[in-house]
């Protein structure tokens, strides 16, 4: 764990595969051959869940402000 947790912070991950230290975009590992999946098709997978999440905060805070100056039109015109 704590040669995962130091890999990662120098750009470097452990294979799954035998455990050696590879670069953490490859996609193939340089020891063992073996093919391994990208890391950052999970993180992508999680960000679309987040500006999902992201995007209703944002119109909800508009809404609101649009909402907070109408009424202060309606109320100064009237
Ligand atoms: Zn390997």
């Amino acid at each position: 764990m704590l040669n995962l947790l130091r890999a990662t912070r120098s750009g470097l991950r452990s294979c799954p595969i035998c455990g050696e230290e590879i670069l953490a975009e490859a996609v193939k590992c340089k020891h063992c051959g073996e093919f391994i999946e990208q890391v950052s098709l999970d993180e992508k997978e999680a960000c679309w869940f987040c500006r999902i999440v992201l995007g209703l905060v944002v119109v909800i805070l508009i809404l609101g402000v649009l909402g907070f100056v109408f009424q202060v039109n309606y109320l100064a015109g009237g």
